[in-house]
């Protein structure tokens, strides 16, 4: 078995952001040279989320109403861990509900998705350098 490791970093001008990633994660298994196997991909910090759903400007406008409902940003007053002096205590609520990772099925050497499947890199903390690990395991 082999296995290859990337990452992917990040710095995003807004505090939210919703990113498609698909292709280059793609372009990673392709330097991978992996043809058949598992695809790993995790936000490597609590603030940021890796996840699949549909590429669909609305949806993404959704997800960031729906996240904003959930753990509204303001008042950073109302979060205790904002007592720390952060003011990221929503991103780190966001991120749970949005989730670490995902894993992908590689088949001939292609990431093999369901119908209208995509991989996002939803960022809830940006305006600093984040990544993302990439970790490919086959043959
Ligand atoms: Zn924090």
């Amino acid at each position: 078995m082999k296995s290859y490791r990337e990452e992917i970093w990040f710095n995003t001008k807004t505090r939210r952001a919703y990113i498609n990633i698909s292709d280059q994660v793609q372009k990673i298994i392709d330097q991978s040279g992996i043809k058949e196997g598992l695809c790993l991909v995790n936000a490597m910090h609590i603030t940021a989320s890796v996840y699949i759903n549909d590429d669909e400007d609305g949806l993404l406008q959704d997800y960031d109403d729906w996240l904003e409902k959930l753990a509204p940003h303001e008042p950073i007053s109302k979060y205790r861990h904002n007592n720390t002096g952060e003011d990221n205590a929503d991103a780190h609520l966001k991120r749970q509900i949005m989730g670490r990772e995902v894993v992908v099925a590689i088949t001939n050497g292609k990431l093999d998705f369901g119908p209208w499947e995509q991989i996002f890199y939803g960022e809830f903390d940006g305006r600093r350098r984040k990544r993302v690990l990439v970790k490919v395991m086959g043959e």
